[in-house]
């Protein structure tokens, strides 16, 4: 969507914004370097605050009949910041759940793989992934694994047979490095559009228990379908405010509709 229209229609949705958080918040972050720390602290820590506890994917997807305050926090993609953040975590009481790709580890990849992985991701900052030993230590301090696939690619845009290498290989590194099952799943890129039904069967049948999406604005949605978690992603280069007023929109009928993020 070009970005004057994205305003527009994420302007339309403030003028419904809800008066009060979601019992449940899932968000989603990609890397955490330095400078952002400070921002992400404040971002849990007004959730903490309020009475929210981090949970795990299946915690956070049973059934909203109780209610506690769930706090969904996650990563995603390949980064060495996640490790080097382990002590901010215990600090704040935090678990997080981290979706990983798999093809970039740092013991393992050429710098060749490595900089296509962070080209297709478009990403520009520090281009250093994890090495397994650093996945294991952030298994091992308490925090979720989750498969985000083997190189990134559009799901929905690969033929049937690609999905073995792409996803049941993604999952099968993973636990030979955390040494137990991996039952949580997030598609790369995260919309409608980037995913199918016959994906949703597959991942199913493979044994994943939950499947995270990037569709924002979908918190206050009836807890119809526990298979999925949708999270808003917080966006570092944006205000504060403007990030827990995402929080508070409710863009159910337009990303049914649009298949597109209703706040930009
Ligand atoms: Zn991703």
């Amino acid at each position: 969507m070009k970005k004057r229209l994205s305003r527009v229609v994420r302007q339309a949705h403030v003028l419904f914004a809800a008066e009060h958080f979601s019992r449940r918040v899932a968000l989603y972050f990609h890397d955490l370097v330095p400078e952002y720390v400070g921002a992400f602290r404040d971002a849990v820590a007004t959730f903490l605050e309020l009475g929210y506890a981090t949970v795990d994917p299946s915690e956070y997807a049973q059934d909203a009949s109780d209610a506690s305050r769930k706090l969904f926090v996650s990563f995603d993609d390949n980064y060495r910041s996640w490790f080097e953040a382990l002590e901010i975590f215990d600090d704040l009481g935090i678990q997080c759940t981290f979706y990983v790709n798999t093809c970039p580890f740092r013991d393992v990849a050429s710098r060749s793989t490595i900089d296509a992985y962070f080209d297709r991701i478009r990403y520009t900052g520090d281009r250093t992934p994890l090495s397994r030993s650093e996945l294991r230590a952030i298994s091992d301090a308490g925090h979720n694994i989750g498969c985000h696939t083997h190189t990134h690619f559009r799901l929905s845009g690969l033929p049937k047979e690609k999905w073995f290498e792409e996803i049941d290989s993604c999952k099968a590194l993973l636990e030979d490095i955390v040494g137990h099952g991996v039952s949580d799943f997030s598609f790369p890129f995260g919309m409608r559009r980037h995913f199918s039904a016959p994906l949703r069967r597959y991942c199913r049948d493979l044994g994943f228990r939950t499947i995270a999406t990037a569709i924002p604005a979908q918190l206050y949605a009836p807890h119809v379908d526990p298979f999925f978690i949708h999270r808003t992603g917080w966006k570092f280069d944006r205000p504060y405010t403007e990030n827990l007023q995402n929080l508070k929109l409710d863009a159910r009928m337009f990303g049914a509709a649009f298949g597109r993020s209703a706040i930009g």
